[in-house]
């Protein structure tokens, strides 16, 4: 019997992902997320499925665990580091849908019941499902995330986010052989710079920003992106503060090695790291060379405040770290200078850069990913320019299928 797969959220588009798949003697689903944008967006219901298999800790990934767990009696099978910061983002985003005021999903009590559903795997580890082995591989994305490889009659490659190059953080995901490979695309078409060069351009925006007596704001994902910045700065000479989610984040990554490409540089960075813990010490922050903070878009959390206390200091900068996505307080002051301080527009006087830290493999890797993988067939997901890498495969000779959120398709 084939496997029959159709995606709930997350096909033709980047976030919301969940992927239901019938294998023989077991209803699967890999990721159940949620797009954390103004609204939210949330993939289609999940009818009953008996395992949920989870490849990393972003909201677009896990946040729509609670709803699932709450229904369904079921275990989500996910490595500990992406329990514990999942959890942490699950109920940050209950605390953030109560501040907002949209219909919400899930409640407290939901996401106590997710919290006991966990059953912990480590890469290199199987587990069953109906008829499967499945077994799992490091993704190289952010610490803990995971690809799973399905063993049957064929053997199957479900990537969740990858990264295959390595950076501070995590090393770079190998690719497995397969028969058949369902692959991200986020970054179809499109390529990143060498890493060494964006750190080297960072580093130096920073130092010159130093020189002329402006302070550094450096807006970061809580998850992955402020831990691969705060390793960078470690050897620097920079006064550096961290703000936000991230501290936790950096306690929960100390507490997982495994996944860490250097506990011992980790170790070293947070040590090196000052910690905002209380409004006293937030004036302090100012007056040091660097903060580094959330939200990573500039769309709430402490960054706002320190953007508000340098935003008419010309002498000052603020340096994004990640893809500001449409529609985001980062994306708004990119294009226009403006953005939004609860609820009203200012006019921002620093200097705003963007650098691309991106934790997904860029266009050539995908490719390099894929022909390692030499699989038959390609399912390409998570991408909303999917067509340009499934053109690039096909010249390969590779069988491509490119299914729209709700249509199913069978490997
Ligand atoms: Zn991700």
């Amino acid at each position: 019997m084939p496997l029959e797969g159709v995606f709930l959220g997350g096909g033709h588009e980047v976030g919301r992902l969940g992927i239901k798949l019938v294998c023989p003697g077991a209803r699967l689903l890999f990721d159940y997320g949620m797009t954390a944008t103004d609204p939210p967006q949330y993939p289609a219901p999940c009818p009953p499925v008996d395992m949920l298999f989870l490849t990393h800790s972003h909201l677009d990934h896990c946040g729509m665990i609670p709803w699932l767990t709450a229904r369904y009696d079921i275990p989500v099978i996910s490595t500990g580091a992406s329990r514990d910061v999942g959890m942490l983002l699950i109920e940050d985003s209950i605390k953030i849908g109560k501040a907002e005021g949209y219909p919400e999903p899930y409640n407290d009590s939901d996401a106590k019941i997710a919290k006991r559903k966990f059953e912990e795997i480590m890469f290199g580890d199987t587990t069953r499902a109906g008829d499967l082995q499945i077994v799992a591989h490091s993704a190289g994305h952010i610490p803990g995330a995971t690809m799973y490889e399905l063993i049957g009659k064929k053997r199957t490659l479900i990537t969740g986010d990858i990264h295959t190059l390595d950076t501070r953080l995590v090393a770079g995901a190998k690719p497995v052989k397969c028969d058949n490979l369902i692959m991200e695309s986020t970054y179809s078409g499109r390529n990143h710079p060498a890493r060494l060069k964006t750190e080297y351009a960072l580093l130096k925006k920073i130092e010159e920003v130093s020189q002329r007596g402006g302070m550094v704001i450096v807006p970061s994902f809580a998850v992955g992106r402020t831990q691969e910045i705060l390793l960078l700065l470690k050897d620097s000479k920079f006064d550096f503060w961290l703000d936000g989610m991230g501290k936790t984040v950096n306690k929960i990554y100390l507490r997982y090695p495994e996944y860490v490409r250097s506990i011992k540089r980790l170790r070293q960075a947070v040590n090196r790291t000052h910690e905002v813990r209380n409004m006293h010490a937030r004036s302090r922050a100012l007056n040091g060379d660097i903060v580094v903070t959330t939200s990573g878009m500039l769309d709430g959390g402490p960054v706002l405040s320190y953007i508000d206390a340098v935003r008419n200091d010309p002498k000052s900068a603020i340096l994004l770290t990640g893809y500001q996505v449409e529609g985001s307080n980062g994306r708004k002051i990119l294009e226009t200078g403006y953005m939004e301080f609860q609820g009203v527009s200012e006019k921002v006087n620093c200097e705003v850069l963007k650098f691309d830290f991106s934790a997904h493999a860029g266009h050539d890797e995908l490719m390099a990913f894929a022909k390692g993988c030499d699989p038959e067939k390609i399912v390409l997901m998570h991408g909303d320019q999917r067509e340009i890498l499934a053109g690039d495969l096909r010249a390969e000779g590779f069988d491509v299928l490119l299914p729209k959120n709700g249509e199913k398709w069978t490997l």
